[in-house]
Formats: C-alpha cells, sequence, structure tokens
C-alpha cells in the first residue's frame, strides 16, 4: 500500500491522503487568506470522508470540476455537513478565483454521494472500507481500509473520553457527570490494523477534566447572569455549539443560539443514532430560543440577562460581530470563547490583548474576556490510551503542528512511529 501527503501532514487543516492513486482519504481546505487547499487535486476512483469539518471536507466539490465521478463515501451527516459548508464557501468565496468550485460541483456531490453507519463494510476502489465511531463530532469516523494484504486505520480526527475519577469533582453528583463530551460518545472501537495514521492535533496538551472545565464555565456565566450582565458565548457552528447548549441546557443557563449552528442543530436531531444521547439534545434544542435576527432582535437580546452561543468561534464573522460590540462597553458583560483561537484571528487577539478589530475598526473591549477549552480531540494521555492497543502497528502521524516530536516521543517508547512530510509519498 502506498499513501501519498496532500495536506494535513506536519499541519492543520486541508487533510487529503491518496492510497495507492486510487483511494482517497479526506480532502479539506486551510482556512487563510486565500484559502489554501491540498498540494495537488487527484483523479480518484472514490474518495472516503472521515468527518464534516472544513478541514477534511472543505474542497471535495472541486473534485467534481472535470470529468471525473468518484463515488463519495462518508455516513449521513457528514455528507450533510459537507454541503452545508461547501455552501457557506460559495457564499463568501463564490465570486472570488480562489474558489475552487461551482454550484454545478456541489450539485454533482449530491450524484456521487454513498452513505454508510458504523461497522457496514463497503467496497471502495476496491478495497473493503470499515467506519467506526471516532467521538469527535456527530458523524466522525476511525476510516479503516483492507486491501486483503495490509490494514490502515486512518483516525480522522477523534476524541476519547476520560476514565472514572475516584470522586466525581465540585458541582456534580457521579450520576450527571460528564465523562468527555455530551454531544457524542467518545470513541472506543480499536478494530486490528497493520499500520494507523493517528492525527496529534494535542499530543502536548493535558485538558482538564471535562467535568471542571464545565464547572468553571457555568459558575462564570451564572455570577454575570446574576450581577444582570449578558455572556456571549462564540462557538464554532458544527459540533462546539451543540455541545454548548447542551450544557446550558445541563445546568440551567437561559440561552440563545445563532448563527450557522442553528441549522445544524436542526439537522442534527434527524440523525439521533449518531449522538450520545439524543434524548438531551433534543432537551437542549427546546431550552435554547432560535434568533431569527429580524427587528433588531440581536440588539435587544444583548441587554439582557442570558448566555449567547454564536457563530463564529474565533469571531471572524457571523452574528458575533453585532454582539460584541453591544456588550463591549460594559464591564459586567462577558465573553467566552470555547476553543482553540488561532493567531491572527480578532477572538486571539480579543484573549491577549482586550481588544477586537470588527468590520476594520479596533474596538477596545470592556466586558471580561475568558477562555474554556471545550476541545472535540484527544489530549496526550487520550492519544497514547488510544494507540495502547497499536504497539505493533507502524505509527504514522499527522494532523498536528508538531508531529515530529510525537513520533519521537513515540519511538523512544518502542512504536515504530514517523511524521511524514508534505507531498511525500510512503510504503506500508
Ligand atoms: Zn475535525
Amino acid at each position: 500500500m502506498e499513501l501519498r501527503f496532500l495536506g494535513g501532514a506536519g499541519e492543520v487543516g486541508r487533510s487529503a491522503i491518496l492510497v495507492d492513486d486510487s483511494l482517497l482519504l479526506d480532502f479539506g481546505l486551510l482556512t487563510a487568506e486565500p484559502p489554501q487547499y491540498p498540494v495537488a487535486t487527484p483523479t480518484p476512483d472514490a474518495v472516503v470522508v472521515s468527518h464534516g469539518h472544513l478541514d477534511h471536507v472543505g474542497a471535495i466539490p472541486s473534485l467534481l470540476s472535470g470529468s471525473n465521478r468518484p463515488p463519495i463515501h462518508w455516513t449521513p451527516p457528514t455528507r450533510e455537513l459537507a454541503l452545508t459548508l461547501a455552501r457557506d464557501t460559495l457564499k463568501l468565496h463564490g465570486h472570488s478565483p480562489h474558489c475552487p468550485f461551482t454550484e454545478n460541483d456541489v450539485k454533482r456531490v449530491t450524484e456521487v454521494s454513498e452513505t454508510h453507519g458504523y461497522r457496514e463494510t463497503f467496497a471502495a476502489a476496491g478495497y473493503e472500507v470499515t467506519f467506526y465511531n471516532a467521538g469527535h463530532i456527530p458523524g466522525s469516523a476511525h476510516v479503516h481500509v483492507d486491501d486483503g494484504e495490509t490494514r490502515l486505520l486512518y483516525t480522522g480526527d477523534f476524541h476519547v473520553d476520560e476514565p472514572s475519577p475516584d470522586e466525581p469533582p465540585a458541582g456534580f453528583d457521579a450520576g450527571d457527570l460528564p465523562a468527555g463530551q455530551r454531544l457524542v460518545a467518545g470513541s472506543t472501537a480499536r478494530p486490528d490494523a497493520d499500520v494507523v495514521l493517528c492525527e496529534s492535533t494535542y499530543s502536548d496538551v493535558a485538558h482538564d477534566p471535562r467535568a471542571t472545565v464545565e464547572h468553571r464555565f457555568e459558575q462564570s456565566v451564572k455570577t454575570t447572569l446574576w450581577e444582570g450582565g449578558t455572556v456571549v458565548v462564540p462557538a464554532f457552528a458544527i459540533g462546539r455549539t451543540q455541545e454548548l447548549l447542551m450544557v446550558c441546557e445541563a445546568h440551567d443557563i437561559p440561552c440563545y443560539v445563532d448563527g450557522m449552528g442553528k441549522e445544524v442543530t436542526e439537522m442534527l436531531r434527524r440523525h439521533p443514532e449518531f449522538v450520545r444521547n439524543a434524548d438531551a439534545l433534543r432537551r437542549a434544542k427546546s431550552h435554547a430560543r432560535f434568533v431569527t435576527g429580524r427587528d433588531g432582535q440581536r440588539e435587544r437580546i444583548a441587554d439582557q440577562p442570558a448566555a449567547i452561543v454564536t457563530t463564529s468561534g474565533m469571531l471572524s464573522g457571523g452574528p458575533a460581530m453585532t454582539y460584541i460590540p453591544e456588550i463591549r462597553a460594559n464591564p459586567v458583560n462577558k465573553v467566552t470563547l470555547t476553543g482553540y483561537q488561532v493567531e491572527g484571528t480578532p477572538g486571539r487577539e480579543l484573549l491577549e490583548t482586550g481588544r477586537a478589530e470588527i468590520d476594520g475598526r479596533v474596538m477596545p473591549v470592556s466586558a471580561r474576556v475568558e477562555g474554556y477549552d471545550f476541545s472535540a480531540h484527544a489530549d496526550h494521555d487520550g492519544l497514547r490510551r488510544f494507540l495502547d492497543a497499536y504497539d505493533d502497528a507502524e505509527i504514522l502521524v499527522n494532523h498536528g503542528d508538531r508531529c515530529g516530536e510525537f513520533a519521537a516521543a513515540l519511538r523512544d517508547d518502542g512504536y515504530d512511529a514517523s511524521a511524514p512530510a508534505l507531498g511525500a509519498t510512503y510504503s506500508v
């Protein structure tokens, strides 16, 4: 089996791996100005997609802009998320020469799409392929590829639940203790493999226990609401928005939801088998008030003691840009960032300097700004617990800023591990 790394090697973004020049795993884009695509656009016989985040599916429609019509295999939620993201990309970049696909290409995606559930083996480009729950976002999959000789496990992005603590931490009964994400259960499948291509986003990070993060978030938001303030909660549309709505419901925090996360929440309600607890998601959806944005509704809400869960997660667009100017001047208000803030984004700037550039204007923000790590990726211990099951396999490390360091640490512990370079071809 030969693997060619067209993107996501030694970096986060534009994931794309070509197997034997025939089977393409993911085809994402890297959010930047202008967006960056994988280093080559192949003409595969089939495409398999791990999950519906922009850095894994963002460039998929461009594979159909010529005469090639490969089938695209994914889970039902991944298909819907890919189409939502493609339409959003057209809205943002459709007029620009940097947009590599057209509305027609997006329509073709629906014609070649083939959906599969977890643990249902299917044929793609002559390989036997099976999806396993990766615990990252709804529909996310570990992709197992078998050519009859070599078994490859491509982890995609994944999350694992925490081992149960001896005692429930402050603020929780043992029965309601989140062992990981509320939205999706962590990955537990460990199918046999000869080669594991493993993500490493947080290979050098130890996440705080989820219950601790939630408890801090709950206390902070409730304090602000008691003081009569408003809390703006910037959150990514896919996964994070729903997770935060579930956290708000579990802790009885009044909340609004705005931005693309609304339609993703509606969509996920139609795929109950891909979430941890469909009933809890239903409760969270009815607990949250959906913002339409009509008739100055956003300006009115920004005056109320409530949490507003809204895109974009890094303040680079979306309704958050309406709320922040409204709430920024009052120090009783608060902004709670809920995910990693990439360097150069307004969210990162706000966290570090207390100022935000909104619509080209730099605004001082007197409202308090806090960051919370509601990560959907395994941290260092989680990655190592996962790889415990693969100490005889060859490990290839990708999707991280420190892939080489993580591979070296694995080698020190006796693994056969390496970190492929961007553009490189590996025989396994
Ligand atoms: Zn992801």
